[in-house]
């Protein structure tokens, strides 16, 4: 199949051939034809699957104006994409003006952390698309600095993800907001009982897709465990660097100040590395991401904060350096490479205590990951072999 017998027009098809995709992936065949129909949505799939384009691109070609430029009221927005995180907000807003650069629509991403004012002023004129995360979102139109009476389509992406980190209340107080004509489109890894509870209570009658109804991480994704003693990590871990000649790493972290601390370990030993998390600014986030992305800075220390919203289109190698918790956490962290069929290597170091932790993503993975010795680093405490129906206790 290829785009073109999707029914998007030429300037979509234009600017997606520029950016090298041939086929569509499965999100896309099975989502565009559905929100061209003006149906309401609600999907299963997982970040890396192609999900943003199997939105955005239907969304343009509705909105898309033809000759004459559609005439905004101001302060108004014909559609709205709610992202959990800044940089996923921000790298849909990005997605959305390379789709759209052949076609007459504004988009603007709307998020915490950045000027307000200025935000404001760009509303005024009314904008096609708004990228927003909950909280700014409600903060501008409290300010009445939007309105949402033209709002023709709504997106929630990454639902369960909003719902974990607890935007429940805002999203209903958005939604409480919208006229009720629109058409709403549900973006999550998975389909929770909460999450088909939200899309209940958003959507009449919705088709649902599903295109990774079990999480589990890609084929593409090699991955692979070493068992070490925690006091060992960060020299196991600089050995890999210099021994295997790693040109690039993301390196997940629990806590922002063991990534603060691992930085200068890694430093004394010659390799240059910066971190990523959430008490550092807006602005200096976007630079290591920048940075990180171009090549500039080739290892990057993040904490969980990073796990969505991060694409890079050739990242080849992610290390979980603290194991995540909870479980699902590790299929995120792990997409971050082997995005859209790229192969990627993604390596966890596994210390005792985090063997019930070891037990609970290997038994959501439903298999055991590969085990590989690293000479030189014998350990003193051995990890156990995992069992597979282990279910955690919810806290
Ligand atoms: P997403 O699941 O939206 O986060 O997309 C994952 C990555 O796949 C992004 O880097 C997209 O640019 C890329 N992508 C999306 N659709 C296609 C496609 N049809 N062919 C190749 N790459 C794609």
């Amino acid at each position: 199949m290829s785009f073109s017998t999707l029914g998007l027009n030429d300037s979509l098809l234009k600017a997606v051939s520029e950016l090298g995709y041939q086929t569509p992936t499965a999100i896309q065949q099975k989502a565009i034809p559905v929100i061209l129909s003006g149906k309401d949505l609600v999907a299963a799939a997982q970040t890396g699957t192609g999900k943003t384009a199997s939105f955005v691109l239907p969304m343009l070609e509705k909105l898309n104006p033809g000759e004459e430029p559609f005439l905004l009221r101001g302060r108004s927005i014909r559609a709205l994409i709610l992202a959990p995180t800044r940089e996923l907000a921000l790298q849909v807003e990005a997605n959305v003006k390379a789709y759209a650069k052949y076609l007459n629509l504004s988009a603007l991403a709307l998020v915490g952390g950045s000027d307000i004012e200025l935000q404001k002023q760009q509303l005024v004129k009314g904008v096609d698309i708004v990228v927003a995360t909950p909280g700014r979102l409600l903060d501008m139109a409290y300010q009445r600095a939007l309105f949402f009476d033209d709002l023709e389509i709504l997106v929630i992406d990454e639902a369960d993800r909003m719902l974990d980190m607890g935007f429940i209340d805002d999203l209903n107080k958005i939604i409480d907001r919208l006229p009720g004509n629109r058409q709403s489109l549900l973006f999550s890894a998975t389909l929770t009982d909460e999450v088909r509870y939200l899309a209940d209570t958003v959507y009449d009658d919705a088709v649902e897709i599903l295109i990774s109804p079990k999480k589990k991480a890609a084929p593409s994704i090699k991955q692979w465990l070493i068992t070490v003693d925690k006091d060992k990590k960060s020299a196991l871990l600089s050995h890999l660097i210099n021994e295997k000649r790693w040109n690039q790493a993301l390196i997940f972290v629990e806590k922002k100040h063991s990534a603060a601390k691992l930085v200068e370990q890694l430093g004394k030993r010659g390799i240059v590395a910066d971190t990523f998390h959430s008490g550092k600014s807006q602005g200096s986030r976007e630079k290591v991401l920048a940075d990180f992305k171009s090549g500039k800075l080739q290892f990057l220390v993040a904490t969980g904060i990073a796990s969505r919203g991060i694409d890079i289109q050739e990242l080849s190698r992610v290390v979980n350096y603290d194991l995540p918790h909870p479980a699902e956490d590790y299929v995120h962290r792990i997409g971050r490479t082997g995005r859209a069929g790229a192969s990627g290597e993604a390596i966890s170091f596994v210390s005792k205590d985090d063997f019930k932790n070891l037990c609970a993503i290997e038994s959501l993975l439903g298999h055991i990951i590969q085990r590989k010795e690293i000479e030189g680093f014998p350990v003193r405490k051995a990890v156990p072999i995992s069992i597979l129906n282990y279910r955690p206790k919810r806290h």
